[in-house]
């Protein structure tokens, strides 16, 4: 439909090209993905162009919102309702687990929404647009394997460590989804059958022993007298804290063990990993090598473990959705 701005140019329907007078037109000026990452505190939502680049972006912080299906649905629309770009497909990663096939997620971290059907309710605000719908930590390890730190790796377990702890598969170059998506749910294989109740419900998970928030209550536990976050308990082990350095230690021990155990079943060798836990530095890396080293000294089957930390820090996730729609 035409209108008028103070130019007094009419306004061209959209795809119309016209150099002269571009400047005043409310032409939709790029090709866009919508890219949304779910993740365990927030979720974020993002307009990527062609070069994923972040043009528009806003975040729910899932712990402040009262109502989060309604802010959620309130905030894709306040993004979409830009008009100077088109949404031409739209890349969903989602804390696990999810259901690929249905679009159905259930996610540990968010316990008000169980069986939500997220590919329903975006195809209902954005109709006939594709949708291209993964795990979170398996976003990540695709972001990585396209642009980060794991091009040259054509097998690799991708990793965030962070609140919780997640992981995704890239086997010969491609995403390995497994049947529903979960494939990699790292965070949720056990360790340790007699270990302390994972919150999904399962004993000794990797996430009950190596995520930032389960080696903070470790530390608490043993007396250790922090305030509870992991930033604070990385900072009293370079102070030389024992207690704080004992609760890394046994988490850095718990996520040697899962890496091996994943590295020896699918036979690959290859791991990047990132989340904020990673970000802590030497203080986290040096006794992971360590243990990692100690474990596979017992290891006869498998190459030597090659570990290195993730390039894409805080929008890893982000760019794995908004890859993920490119290619579609
Ligand atoms: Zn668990």
């Amino acid at each position: 439909m035409a209108e008028r701005r103070g130019s007094g140019l009419q306004i061209l329907p959209h795809g119309f090209k016209s150099r002269l007078h571009l400047h005043t037109l409310t032409v939709k000026t790029f090709k866009a993905t919508l890219a949304i990452d779910i993740g365990a505190t927030k979720i974020a939502i993002a307009i990527a162009d062609q070069d994923l680049r972040f043009i528009h972006r806003r975040t729910i912080l899932i712990s402040d919102s009262p109502d989060l299906t309604r802010d959620f649905h309130r905030e894709i629309l306040g993004i979409v309702s830009n008009s100077s770009f088109e949404v031409l497909g739209i890349g969903i990663a989602s804390a696990g687990p999810i259901d690929r096939a249905t679009g159905v997620i259930s996610p540990v971290n968010i316990p008000t929404w169980r069986d939500f059907n997220l590919i329903t309710f975006v195809q209902e605000i954005l109709p006939g647009v594709p949708v291209s719908f993964l795990q979170d930590a398996v976003a990540v390890a695709y972001a990585e394997k396209r642009i980060g730190a794991g091009v040259d790796f054509q097998h690799m377990l991708g990793m965030v460590v962070s609140t919780g702890v997640g992981g995704g598969l890239i086997l010969n170059d491609e995403i390995f989804h497994g049947e529903l998506g979960n494939a990699g749910f790292f965070g949720h294989h056990s360790i340790d059958f007699n270990g302390a109740p994972c919150r999904c419900g399962r004993l000794g998970c990797v996430e009950s022993i190596s995520s930032g928030p389960s080696m903070v209550s470790f530390a608490q536990a043993s007396g250790w007298s922090g305030p509870t976050n992991f930033e604070s308990l990385s900072e009293s082990a370079r102070s030389g804290d024992v207690l704080a350095l004992a609760a890394i230690e046994r988490g850095t021990h718990g996520l040697a063990v899962g890496i091996l155990n994943t590295l020896a079943i699918l036979d690959i060798s290859a791991v990047v990993i990132g989340g904020g836990v990673s970000f802590a530095g030497e203080i986290f890396w040096k006794p992971l090598r360590q243990h990692l080293r100690n474990e596979y000294t017992h290891m006869t089957l498998a190459r030597e473990p090659i570990v290195v930390p993730a390039k894409l820090e805080k929008d890893a996730g982000l760019l794995g959705a908004a890859l993920s729609a490119k290619t579609q």
